[in-house]
This record gives C-alpha cells, structure tokens and sequence, in this order.
C-alpha cells in the first residue's frame, strides 16, 4: 500500500527534530521519503494535513500490558490493595472466562491500543498465547504474545520442565511470516523458581529473543522474596545470571540503590508501568529508582500494564506519567523531557524487541501515529502538545505500511462489533461471578 501524509508536523531522524509542513511517503511496508514531497509517487491514500494540524510520530509501543484482562476492564476496585487486588479479584477473573474471552479480550485490547496511537505492543502473561496471537493478528497490530510461566506459588504453575517446553513451542511462532511474535517468559515476583529463571533466559538466548518478567512490585514481593531466597528480588536474579542485555524487566517498584546499579551494570532493560504503582500506592515516588535508572542510562519504556491497573490502554498518558514522576522525584525537570520520553515509546522498545522502526526515518519499518493537535501553534511546541495537552486525538496507526486505523476506522474489523461482542461476554463474566 503506498499511503502519503502531506504537510503535517513530523518528528524527523531525532526525536527533538521537528520538521514542518512535511510529507511522509509510505510503500511496501518502509517510509521512503520524509520532507519534501516524492516525485511520481502515486498514493492509494493520502492523509491530508492541509487545514489541520497533524503530528507524525513513529510507530508507539506500549511494552507492558496483560490483553487478557480487559474484558474485565473498570471492575476493581481502586481501593484494592496490591495482594487482595490480584488474589482476591483478577485470579477470580481468570477461573471465570473461557477460550472465546480470551480471544475477545485481546481484540478489544488491540482496538483500543491502536485507536490511541500504539502500533505495537508486548504482552507477559497469556493464559492461551496462541489465542492472543490469532486475535492481535485479526487487528493488524504488530505485537509479542508471551506465555504465563511459573513453576510455584499455585494458579497456573506447572512442573518446570512443561514451562520450558511451552515457550520453546512457543517461540516457534517466530519462524512464521507475521506481524505477531513471541517472547521468552516467567511471571516472576515468588512464583518462580531460580532454576527456571535460568533455563528461560537460556532458551531466549538461544532462540535470539529478549525474556521478560515482573519483579519488585511491591513490599510484599520483596519480603516473600527475602524469606524464599535470603536476597532482594534484583540480587537473587544477579546473583543466579539472569540479568543481562536481553533481559526486560518490569515494575521495580521497591528497589534499593544497589539494586539499580545491578540493573545498569548488567545492561538490563526495565519497563515502568506508572499508573499500576500509583493506584496501588506501592510507594514507588520513594521506593522506585526511575530517576536513577535514567540517569545510568538505563534503557526505559513504558507500559500500561492490566486494563485495572491504568483503566485504559493509552501508553502515551503513561508516559507522561512517568516522566513526571522521574522530574518530581529528581528535582530535575530536565531528567525526562518531552523528547526522551518520546524515546521511552518508539526508538528504545523497537530497538530492544529488534525491529527497524521507532524513527521517521527513509528506509525505517512503517511504523507510524498520527495525531491531531487542537492548537499546533508552534512546532516547538507540538511533543509538549502530545504529552500533556488538552486534548490529543490519535487520526491513524498505521503498523508495517498498512492503514490499521483511520478516522474511526478500522481496517480489519467494525468497532461497534467488537464492542457489542465484548459487551455480552462481559455480562456474562459479571453474573459468573456474582459481581
Ligand atoms: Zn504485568
């Protein structure tokens, strides 16, 4: 498909560039021209920014996110705490939903993400990642399923040597054509033996991926961790050679300054998932170290995490969230400025997850959001207008070349089906369980 957007705000090669009235030509699934206008290219669509104010960004991703959640989505309450919250209220959830929920709940999660700008996304836990793969593939996303993997703690655990197996199988997909991949996984916080944290990342060296896990969510995760292991979550997973380049780790909520200089020395990279700290109230303004992985360089992204734990799948407002919780924390507002925040949601999860993208750039993977701006007066000031503006309007998500979104519109699928859809198992999941 080649798809034109003429004379729009364009975040060009580096992430504090601003280009103005600027065309972005798109074919066979790579940008090949930014600035001035291609000659002889003949668009099969073209996005006007003549009498608008439009933003190219490239391609957004939200690094954390549970898709089979969000049927569920609002029904928490945002009293819970961190324990009662996952014991009491999401494991409940996950005995109450079938196959075909699954399925639902990663296309709503999809239609929702790519509606807000995400191209693509990662998930860490699928119950049925192969479910969640046919679903994010029905929407056009690019995105990475990844299975729930522990060998402890009860619900879903399975002997060590089946949880090895699963995501070898698992990371088969990767051989296939597609825009849906998969990662190498472990659920971690307790629920996760040393001996399988190793074998997992063992297996996504091998299969040249990236493992994710979550890790000191919260209080109780570290004292359950001391008690099991004797160590802090980090130490244990340093001292066991789980940490390393391609390694991901999400949350850090409660974690102590050598904990942050084990994370920067070994390369690892972390994603922040703000709002899920903050509604719990983990204590993460003073118990987190975001400002001070930043500062080490660290490589960050972001994520929204579960549909309960942000109440929406929208990683650009998540982003600013962390952004500022990283000045505030800092006194340094100069720590996570627009541009790098930026980064946080295109050029550093691309990077990490291999692909070519996360650049408006010739030759780059055709990732790309558009946006609306209401004001777009100055093109100093349109990244300020994204992150905390009054009100920022995704217009279209076009993931490797092809229009996923456009105006309200999806590509592959009508948006009032879904919701209609999801809006019956809904129901039925409320009665379930006596809500
Ligand atoms: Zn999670």
């Amino acid at each position: 498909m080649r798809i034109l957007i003429k004379e729009a705000y364009a975040v060009f090669q580096e992430r504090t560039k601003i280009l103005q009235n600027a065309d972005v030509a798109i074919e066979h699934g790579k940008i090949v021209s930014v600035g001035e206008s291609l000659d002889g290219f003949n668009p099969e669509v073209t996005i006007d920014g003549r009498g608008r104010k439009l933003l190219v960004v490239p391609g957004i991703m939200n690094s954390h996110i549970h898709t089979d959640e969000t049927l569920y989505m609002n029904v928490i309450p945002d009293s819970a705490k961190h324990i009662p919250w996952f014991r009491d209220w999401t494991l409940p959830y996950y005995h109450a939903i079938n196959r075909e929920d699954l399925y639902w709940s990663t296309l709503l999660s999809c239609m929702l993400m790519l509606e807000s700008g995400t191209t693509c996304y990662s998930d860490s836990a699928n119950v049925e990642p192969y479910l969640a793969a046919d679903a994010a593939t029905k929407s056009g996303i690019r995105g990475f399923v990844a299975k729930w993997t522990s060998d402890i703690g009860g619900d879903f655990s399975m002997p060590t040597d089946d949880c090895i197996r699963e995501n070898e199988e698992l990371l088969k997909i990767n051989r296939r054509k597609g825009r849906v991949k998969a990662i190498a996984s472990v659920i971690g916080i307790n629920r996760t033996s040393n001996s399988l944290y190793t074998a997992i990342k063992e297996l996504a060296l091998k299969n040249n991926t990236i493992v994710t896990s979550h890790e000191a969510s919260g209080v109780e995760d570290v004292k359950l961790c001391l008690k099991r292991t004797g160590k802090r979550p980090i130490e244990n997973l340093y001292s066991i050679g789980f940490l390393s380049e391609r390694t991901l780790i999400s949350h850090l909520t409660v974690i102590t300054e050598r904990e942050a200089s084990l994370v920067s020395k070994t390369g690892t990279a972390v994603v922040t998932c703000p709002t899920a700290e903050l509604k719990k109230g983990k204590g993460f303004t003073r118990q987190g170290k975001l400002h001070r992985l930043i500062k080490d360089g660290v490589r960050i992204c972001v994520g929204t995490d579960t549909s309960n734990s942000s109440n929406h799948l929208n990683v650009v407002r998540a982003g600013t969230l962390a952004s500022l919780i990283a000045k505030d924390v800092s006194q340094d507002p100069g720590i996570a400025d627009v541009g790098t925040v930026l980064s946080w949601l295109t050029e550093t999860p691309y990077s990490i997850f291999g692909i070519k993208g996360g650049k408006i750039r010739r030759g780059y993977v055709a990732d790309v959001s558009v946006f609306e701006l209401e004001l777009g007066f100055y093109s100093k000031g349109v990244l300020q207008e994204l992150f905390y503006g009054n009100n920022q309007k995704c217009i279209a998500t076009i993931v490797d070349g092809e229009l996923a979104y456009c105006e309200g519109k999806f590509k592959k699928f009508k948006r009032e089906d879904v919701l209609q859809e999801c809006a019956s198992r809904a129901e039925r999941i409320h009665r379930r369980l006596s809500l």
